[in-house]
């Protein structure tokens, strides 16, 4: 009889707890994806479809699981539906012997696992849910009241507390595969654009797929060296890039703790670096966690006294951010990678993500939404988690009166303006002392370097020193109601 495997946000063939058990049973397998945009548990106000760039590297990255299967003689079934009745239904048709999967920790998709492990029990066929997407399952960071952590200091503390997790699973060599099932073309599921098509920017930044996340490890690796201190310079290539494929589970937690642990024991001296390094990606797993005790973390102020602040609405201001046209060239550089290439720096999100709440007054779910369909790593834990961090809303949040000035910003962390240059082509001319502010250039000065404020290049939308003062205000206004 055959064993199915049920892929979800792990669609890799290493460290895939599911894939491992059921390829070590010797039986037949049958691997499935099925695109679910159809269960109740998936729909808006518990779970929304997931963005525009993201549905684009998903396509990529089925293709490249599904050859990686191929290669070791096994197959993907691609299908599209609500998941529980589907993998349900193939079971009792295939009379198969058992159905693996790996638990995501995210309350719809554990509910669709409940009625799937339902369905499966009803029908006699066995079932095993493995953990497999985080280092620590929520379950084993609690309060005494058995709560969840909402500061991030203790709460990496208890994780570091519990010692390394489980190691990584080999990828299995070959595969039994069983009998031959009907597959949907998912060029009928339409994740990818076809007119106007957007996705070029995407093509030329990524390889999606389980192999391009491990030479992106490689690489990073040699980079590790410099990494505390180079991680906040979008100027540089200091980070790892591998948020998108964290995200679609094609590398886990748990390898990329493995790797940089090794690291570490062979070069003492960069201990500071990987342990930087896998604080954030315990930000990645607070997220996950608070996103596992906050389901509405995307809607709701996890600090109620936030529900009153007295957000503006402004669709020009809106769009002019959206679109990398604000007169702040470290803001609409971001804006601009983002929209480019599906990602941005974590310092610039930062930035940006300051400026629309604060200079702008706008609230962070409007950002939090254009993120959420622009990023190719746009996760349902991070992403509003780290809005709320940000707008000052958040449990373990900065405080809203700190206000990023983008001008200093720019100044510290992208000191000679390679990154500006590179994402605002039309101001490159300027000299250094003028690219983070091309307002302070004489009208001569900007004419020397083609740029004419309100015609190739905006004004600034808000003045700084105005948009400060009434951020704060607005936060004063808060704090008295
Ligand atoms: P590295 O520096 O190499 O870090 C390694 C990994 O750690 C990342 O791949 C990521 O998985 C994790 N990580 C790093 N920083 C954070 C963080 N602050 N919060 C959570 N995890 C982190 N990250 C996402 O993966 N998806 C999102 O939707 C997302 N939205 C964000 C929105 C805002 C407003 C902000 C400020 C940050 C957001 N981040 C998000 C976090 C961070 O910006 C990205 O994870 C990081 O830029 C990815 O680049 P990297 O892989 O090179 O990171």
């Amino acid at each position: 009889r055959p064993v199915i495997v049920w892929f979800r946000d792990d669609l890799r063939l290493s460290d895939h707890p599911a894939l491992h058990a059921a390829a070590a049973s010797g039986s037949p397998l049958i691997c499935i994806y099925v695109h679910d945009e159809q269960s109740p548990q998936l729909r808006p106000p518990q779970a929304r479809p997931i963005g525009g760039a993201a549905r684009w590297w998903l396509a990529q990255s089925l293709r490249a699981l599904a050859a990686e299967l191929e290669q070791r003689g096994a197959r993907l079934i691609l299908r599209r539906g609500p998941a529980a009745a589907i993998v349900g239904e193939l079971a009792r048709q295939v009379d198969a012997a058992a159905v693996h999967w790996n638990e995501i920790e995210i309350a719809p998709h554990r509910a669709i696992a409940d009625d799937l492990a339902e369905t499966l029990s009803m029908s006699g066929i066995d079932h095993h849910r493995h953990p497999g997407d985080l280092l620590v399952a929520p379950s084993e960071i609690r309060t005494k009241d058995g709560r969840g952590l909402r500061v991030f200091t203790p709460f990496w503390r208890r994780v570091l507390g519990l010692g390394d997790p489980p190691k990584p699973l080999p990828a299995p060599a070959m595969l039994r595969a069983g009998p031959d099932i009907a597959s949907d073309d998912p060029a009928t599921w339409q994740l990818e654009p076809t007119a106007p098509d957007w996705a070029g920017g995407l093509r030329a930044s990524w390889t999606p797929g389980e192999r391009a996340a491990h030479d992106l490890l490689t690489a990073f690796l040699d980079r590790l060296p410099g990494y505390a201190a180079d991680r906040d310079r979008p100027d540089r290539d200091a980070t790892s890039l591998l948020s998108p494929h964290l995200r679609f589970g094609e590398i886990s937690p748990r390898q990329l703790w493995y790797a940089a642990r090794f690291a570490a024991a062979k070069r003492p001296a960069i201990a500071a670096d990987i342990d930087k390094f896998l604080s954030e990606l315990g930000w990645r797993e607070f997220c996950r966690h608070l996103l596992h005790d906050h389901p509405d973390l995307a809607e709701r102020n996890l600090q109620s006294a936030f529900d009153a602040f007295p957000w503006t609405r402004d669709d020009a201001a809106l769009a002019a951010w959206q679109r990398g046209r604000t007169g702040y060239p470290i803001v609409d550089a971001g804006m601009r990678q983002l929209w480019h290439t599906g990602v941005m720096h974590n310092r610039i999100r930062m930035v940006v993500a300051s400026f629309l709440v604060k200079h702008l007054l706008i609230d962070w779910r409007l950002g939090e939404e254009w993120f959420w369909d622009t990023l190719v790593d746009a996760d349902p834990g991070s992403n509003p988690g780290n809005w709320q961090w940000v707008a000052g809303s958040g449990a373990d949040a900065a405080p809203y009166f700190r206000v990023f000035n983008p001008i200093l910003q720019g100044e510290k962390f992208d000191p000679a303006g390679d990154y500006v240059r590179r994402w605002v082509p039309e101001i490159a001319a300027l000299p250094n002392k003028f690219i983070h502010q091309p307002w302070t250039a004489t009208l001569l000065e900007r004419a020397a370097a083609g740029v004419a404020l309100g015609g190739n290049y905006p004004a600034p939308i808000v003045d700084h020193k105005v948009g400060r003062a009434r951020a704060l205000a607005a936060y004063a206004e808060l704090r008295q109601s």
